[in-house]
Protein backbone atom coordinates (compact mmCIF):
# COMPACT_ATOMS: atom_id res chain seq x y z
CA UNK A 1 0.00 0.00 0.00
CA UNK A 2 1.31 3.49 -0.50
CA UNK A 3 2.64 5.24 2.33
CA UNK A 4 0.38 8.22 2.16
CA UNK A 5 -2.78 6.00 2.29
CA UNK A 6 -2.05 4.50 5.58
CA UNK A 7 -3.69 6.15 8.67
CA UNK A 8 -1.49 6.68 12.63
CA UNK A 9 -3.56 4.61 14.23
CA UNK A 10 -0.41 3.72 16.33
CA UNK A 11 0.64 7.12 17.48
CA UNK A 12 3.00 7.21 20.71
CA UNK A 13 2.05 2.74 20.60
CA UNK A 14 5.03 0.78 21.45
CA UNK A 15 5.00 -2.34 19.43
CA UNK A 16 7.09 -5.53 20.15
CA UNK A 17 7.12 -8.30 16.89
CA UNK A 18 8.88 -11.55 17.24
CA UNK A 19 10.27 -13.32 14.37
CA UNK A 20 10.46 -9.65 13.01
CA UNK A 21 13.58 -9.42 10.37
CA UNK A 22 12.01 -10.58 7.38
CA UNK A 23 8.62 -12.26 5.89
CA UNK A 24 5.00 -11.63 7.53
CA UNK A 25 6.94 -10.03 10.84
CA UNK A 26 8.82 -7.66 9.07
CA UNK A 27 5.66 -6.33 6.96
CA UNK A 28 3.84 -6.55 10.18
CA UNK A 29 6.57 -4.17 11.89
CA UNK A 30 6.68 -1.55 8.76
CA UNK A 31 3.08 -1.01 9.00
CA UNK A 32 2.67 -0.62 12.76
CA UNK A 33 5.64 1.85 12.49
CA UNK A 34 4.27 3.53 9.44
CA UNK A 35 1.28 4.24 11.35
CA UNK A 36 3.48 5.67 14.22
CA UNK A 37 4.53 3.05 16.27
CA UNK A 38 7.53 2.64 18.27
CA UNK A 39 8.63 -1.11 16.93
CA UNK A 40 10.81 -3.15 18.52
CA UNK A 41 12.17 -5.75 15.95
CA UNK A 42 13.88 -9.15 16.59
CA UNK A 43 14.93 -12.49 15.30
CA UNK A 44 18.09 -15.09 15.52
CA UNK A 45 20.55 -13.28 13.72
CA UNK A 46 22.24 -10.00 14.16
CA UNK A 47 23.03 -9.66 10.63
CA UNK A 48 19.29 -9.88 9.78
CA UNK A 49 18.33 -7.60 12.71
CA UNK A 50 20.88 -4.72 11.42
CA UNK A 51 19.81 -4.61 7.96
CA UNK A 52 16.06 -4.94 8.89
CA UNK A 53 16.64 -1.43 11.48
CA UNK A 54 18.24 -0.32 8.28
CA UNK A 55 15.62 -0.61 5.95
CA UNK A 56 12.66 0.89 8.91
CA UNK A 57 14.81 3.34 9.86
CA UNK A 58 15.14 4.86 6.28
CA UNK A 59 11.39 4.74 5.98
CA UNK A 60 11.41 7.13 9.41
CA UNK A 61 10.40 4.39 11.23
CA UNK A 62 11.04 4.53 14.85
CA UNK A 63 12.77 0.63 15.53
CA UNK A 64 14.89 -0.72 18.36
CA UNK A 65 16.16 -4.33 16.80
CA UNK A 66 17.70 -7.04 19.29
CA UNK A 67 18.98 -10.72 19.04
CA UNK A 68 15.82 -12.79 20.46
CA UNK A 69 15.45 -16.85 19.65
CA UNK A 70 12.38 -17.12 21.18
CA UNK A 71 13.12 -20.55 22.48
CA UNK A 72 16.29 -18.54 24.87
CA UNK A 73 15.41 -17.48 28.16
CA UNK A 74 18.15 -14.86 28.80
CA UNK A 75 17.15 -13.07 24.98
CA UNK A 76 13.22 -13.00 25.64
CA UNK A 77 13.59 -10.90 29.34
CA UNK A 78 16.17 -8.98 27.21
CA UNK A 79 13.70 -8.04 24.57
CA UNK A 80 11.24 -7.34 27.19
CA UNK A 81 13.69 -5.04 29.42
CA UNK A 82 15.29 -3.25 26.40
CA UNK A 83 11.50 -2.14 25.83
CA UNK A 84 11.17 -0.66 28.99
CA UNK A 85 13.97 0.72 29.53
CA UNK A 86 13.83 2.69 26.16
CA UNK A 87 10.10 3.08 25.55
CA UNK A 88 8.67 2.41 28.97
CA UNK A 89 5.71 0.46 28.15
CA UNK A 90 4.21 -2.10 25.87
CA UNK A 91 1.17 -1.23 23.49
CA UNK A 92 1.13 -4.18 21.40
CA UNK A 93 2.82 -8.04 21.23
CA UNK A 94 2.58 -10.01 17.73
CA UNK A 95 3.58 -12.82 18.50
CA UNK A 96 4.72 -14.90 15.07
CA UNK A 97 7.72 -17.02 15.51
CA UNK A 98 7.52 -20.61 14.14
CA UNK A 99 9.12 -23.57 13.23
CA UNK A 100 8.61 -26.58 11.17
CA UNK A 101 11.31 -29.13 11.58
CA UNK A 102 9.03 -32.17 10.18
CA UNK A 103 7.34 -33.38 6.77
CA UNK A 104 6.73 -36.89 8.70
CA UNK A 105 3.30 -38.51 9.56
CA UNK A 106 2.58 -37.40 13.05
CA UNK A 107 2.85 -40.81 13.65
CA UNK A 108 6.50 -40.90 12.54
CA UNK A 109 7.51 -37.40 13.49
CA UNK A 110 10.82 -37.69 16.02
CA UNK A 111 10.54 -36.46 19.49
CA UNK A 112 12.97 -33.74 19.37
CA UNK A 113 10.79 -32.88 16.56
CA UNK A 114 7.48 -32.71 18.08
CA UNK A 115 9.22 -31.24 21.42
CA UNK A 116 10.40 -27.67 19.11
CA UNK A 117 7.47 -27.67 17.42
CA UNK A 118 5.80 -27.13 20.49
CA UNK A 119 8.16 -25.04 22.38
CA UNK A 120 8.88 -22.79 19.33
CA UNK A 121 5.00 -22.29 18.08
CA UNK A 122 3.00 -22.37 21.17
CA UNK A 123 5.22 -22.87 24.27
CA UNK A 124 7.61 -19.72 24.15
CA UNK A 125 4.32 -17.58 23.34
CA UNK A 126 3.09 -17.80 26.57
CA UNK A 127 7.10 -17.91 28.15
CA UNK A 128 7.30 -14.34 26.09
CA UNK A 129 3.88 -12.96 27.16
CA UNK A 130 4.75 -14.13 31.21
CA UNK A 131 7.51 -11.76 30.50
CA UNK A 132 5.96 -9.14 29.29
CA UNK A 133 2.48 -9.24 30.87
CA UNK A 134 3.02 -6.85 33.60
CA UNK A 135 4.30 -4.25 31.22
CA UNK A 136 1.38 -4.16 29.40
CA UNK A 137 -1.00 -0.89 29.10
CA UNK A 138 -4.80 -0.70 29.74
CA UNK A 139 -6.24 -1.13 26.22
CA UNK A 140 -3.39 -3.38 25.11
CA UNK A 141 -3.22 -5.42 22.57
CA UNK A 142 -1.82 -9.46 21.39
CA UNK A 143 -1.89 -10.77 18.13
CA UNK A 144 -0.93 -14.44 17.34
CA UNK A 145 -0.16 -15.51 13.98
CA UNK A 146 -1.38 -18.80 13.58
CA UNK A 147 -2.31 -20.46 10.12
CA UNK A 148 -4.88 -22.01 7.93
CA UNK A 149 -3.31 -25.27 8.34
CA UNK A 150 -5.34 -24.76 11.47
CA UNK A 151 -8.54 -25.35 10.80
CA UNK A 152 -7.60 -28.79 8.50
CA UNK A 153 -3.45 -29.54 8.97
CA UNK A 154 -2.61 -30.78 5.46
CA UNK A 155 -0.18 -34.22 5.52
CA UNK A 156 3.49 -32.91 5.53
CA UNK A 157 2.68 -29.80 7.43
CA UNK A 158 0.43 -31.89 10.12
CA UNK A 159 1.97 -31.47 13.18
CA UNK A 160 2.60 -27.94 12.63
CA UNK A 161 -0.71 -27.44 11.57
CA UNK A 162 -1.90 -28.69 14.92
CA UNK A 163 0.19 -26.14 17.38
CA UNK A 164 -1.26 -23.69 15.09
CA UNK A 165 -4.31 -25.39 15.88
CA UNK A 166 -3.42 -24.85 19.72
CA UNK A 167 -2.83 -21.25 19.13
CA UNK A 168 -6.60 -20.52 18.39
CA UNK A 169 -7.49 -22.04 22.10
CA UNK A 170 -4.83 -20.11 23.53
CA UNK A 171 -6.19 -17.14 21.65
CA UNK A 172 -9.58 -17.85 23.73
CA UNK A 173 -8.16 -18.34 27.17
CA UNK A 174 -5.90 -15.58 27.13
CA UNK A 175 -8.41 -13.49 25.41
CA UNK A 176 -10.50 -14.38 29.07
CA UNK A 177 -7.19 -14.52 31.27
CA UNK A 178 -6.53 -10.78 30.12
CA UNK A 179 -9.88 -9.03 29.81
CA UNK A 180 -10.65 -6.56 30.20
CA UNK A 181 -7.27 -4.66 29.66
CA UNK A 182 -6.26 -6.56 27.07
CA UNK A 183 -7.20 -7.92 24.01
CA UNK A 184 -6.16 -10.88 22.60
CA UNK A 185 -6.63 -12.05 19.43
CA UNK A 186 -5.35 -14.15 16.02
CA UNK A 187 -4.60 -14.35 12.65
CA UNK A 188 -4.56 -17.34 10.58
CA UNK A 189 -2.58 -16.70 7.00
CA UNK A 190 -3.21 -18.52 3.91
CA UNK A 191 0.27 -19.31 1.78
CA UNK A 192 2.39 -16.32 1.28
CA UNK A 193 5.55 -16.66 -0.53
CA UNK A 194 8.21 -16.29 1.97
CA UNK A 195 11.65 -18.17 2.67
CA UNK A 196 9.52 -20.44 4.69
CA UNK A 197 6.90 -21.60 2.62
CA UNK A 198 9.75 -21.32 0.03
CA UNK A 199 9.25 -25.02 -0.41
CA UNK A 200 6.06 -25.06 -1.31
CA UNK A 201 6.25 -21.89 -2.86
CA UNK A 202 8.74 -21.80 -5.38
CA UNK A 203 7.83 -25.22 -6.76
CA UNK A 204 5.65 -24.23 -9.69
CA UNK A 205 2.92 -27.30 -10.17
CA UNK A 206 2.29 -26.34 -6.41
CA UNK A 207 1.92 -22.89 -5.94
CA UNK A 208 -0.36 -23.12 -9.41
CA UNK A 209 -2.68 -25.78 -7.43
CA UNK A 210 -2.89 -23.61 -4.29
CA UNK A 211 -3.69 -20.73 -6.38
CA UNK A 212 -6.25 -22.85 -8.44
CA UNK A 213 -7.83 -24.26 -5.34
CA UNK A 214 -7.76 -20.28 -3.42
CA UNK A 215 -11.48 -18.64 -4.23
CA UNK A 216 -9.52 -15.39 -4.53
CA UNK A 217 -6.99 -17.15 -7.44
CA UNK A 218 -3.81 -15.49 -5.47
CA UNK A 219 -1.48 -16.26 -2.92
CA UNK A 220 -0.82 -14.35 0.05
CA UNK A 221 1.46 -10.97 0.51
CA UNK A 222 2.66 -10.04 3.94
CA UNK A 223 1.25 -6.61 3.58
CA UNK A 224 -1.87 -8.37 3.20
CA UNK A 225 -1.02 -10.46 6.99
CA UNK A 226 -0.08 -6.88 8.20
CA UNK A 227 -2.89 -5.38 7.10
CA UNK A 228 -5.44 -7.30 9.32
CA UNK A 229 -2.41 -7.70 12.30
CA UNK A 230 -2.57 -3.98 12.27
CA UNK A 231 -6.65 -3.96 12.54
CA UNK A 232 -6.77 -6.31 15.51
CA UNK A 233 -3.76 -4.83 17.31
CA UNK A 234 -5.97 -0.95 16.69
CA UNK A 235 -8.75 0.60 18.76
CA UNK A 236 -10.10 0.10 15.67
CA UNK A 237 -11.16 -3.60 17.64
CA UNK A 238 -11.59 -1.99 20.62
CA UNK A 239 -14.44 -4.66 20.40
CA UNK A 240 -13.58 -7.78 19.22
CA UNK A 241 -11.54 -10.53 21.88
CA UNK A 242 -10.85 -14.11 21.25
CA UNK A 243 -11.31 -13.73 18.00
CA UNK A 244 -9.30 -14.94 14.16
CA UNK A 245 -9.72 -13.80 11.82
CA UNK A 246 -8.74 -16.18 8.62
CA UNK A 247 -6.58 -13.79 5.79
CA UNK A 248 -6.35 -16.81 3.26
CA UNK A 249 -8.13 -15.82 0.08
CA UNK A 250 -11.24 -17.81 0.85
CA UNK A 251 -9.86 -21.46 1.79
CA UNK A 252 -11.58 -22.96 3.55
CA UNK A 253 -11.24 -22.33 7.55
CA UNK A 254 -13.34 -24.47 9.99
CA UNK A 255 -12.58 -26.38 12.43
P1 LIG B 1 9.96 -16.10 7.13
O1 LIG B 1 9.72 -15.18 5.99
O2 LIG B 1 10.80 -17.29 6.90
O3 LIG B 1 10.56 -15.23 8.33
C1 LIG B 1 10.85 -15.81 9.53
C2 LIG B 1 11.43 -14.76 10.46
O4 LIG B 1 11.53 -15.35 11.75
C3 LIG B 1 12.83 -14.31 10.11
O5 LIG B 1 12.95 -12.94 10.47
C4 LIG B 1 13.73 -15.18 10.98
O6 LIG B 1 14.97 -14.50 11.17
C5 LIG B 1 12.87 -15.29 12.23
N1 LIG B 1 13.00 -16.49 13.06
C6 LIG B 1 12.97 -17.78 12.66
N2 LIG B 1 13.06 -18.60 13.72
C7 LIG B 1 13.14 -17.82 14.83
C8 LIG B 1 13.26 -18.08 16.21
N3 LIG B 1 13.33 -19.32 16.69
N4 LIG B 1 13.30 -17.04 17.06
C9 LIG B 1 13.25 -15.77 16.60
N5 LIG B 1 13.14 -15.46 15.29
C10 LIG B 1 13.09 -16.48 14.41
O7 LIG B 1 8.58 -16.67 7.73
P2 LIG B 1 7.06 -16.21 7.51
O8 LIG B 1 6.50 -16.96 6.38
O9 LIG B 1 6.97 -14.72 7.52
O10 LIG B 1 6.39 -16.80 8.83
C11 LIG B 1 6.01 -16.00 9.92
C12 LIG B 1 4.83 -16.64 10.63
O11 LIG B 1 3.75 -16.78 9.71
C13 LIG B 1 5.10 -18.02 11.23
O12 LIG B 1 4.42 -18.10 12.46
C14 LIG B 1 4.42 -18.95 10.23
O13 LIG B 1 4.00 -20.15 10.84
C15 LIG B 1 3.24 -18.10 9.82
N6 LIG B 1 2.62 -18.52 8.55
C16 LIG B 1 3.33 -18.43 7.38
C17 LIG B 1 2.71 -18.81 6.20
C18 LIG B 1 3.40 -18.74 4.86
O14 LIG B 1 2.87 -19.31 3.89
N7 LIG B 1 4.53 -18.07 4.76
C19 LIG B 1 1.38 -19.29 6.23
C20 LIG B 1 0.73 -19.37 7.42
C21 LIG B 1 1.35 -18.97 8.59
P3 LIG B 1 16.33 -15.28 11.68
O15 LIG B 1 16.64 -16.31 10.65
O16 LIG B 1 17.35 -14.18 11.79
O17 LIG B 1 15.97 -15.86 13.02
Amino acid sequence: MENSKIGRRFQDKVAIITASTQGIGFSIAQRLGLEGASVVISSRRQRNVDEAVKKLTEQGIEVMGLVCHVSNAQQRKNLIDQTIQKYGKIDVVVSNAAANPSVDAILRTKETALDKLWEINVKTSILLLQDASPHLTKGSSIVFISSITAFEPPSGLAMYGVTKTALLGLTKALATELAPNTRVNCVAPGFVPTHFAEYITSNPIMRKALEDKTPLKRLGTTEDMAAATAFLASDEASYITGETIVVAGGAPSRL
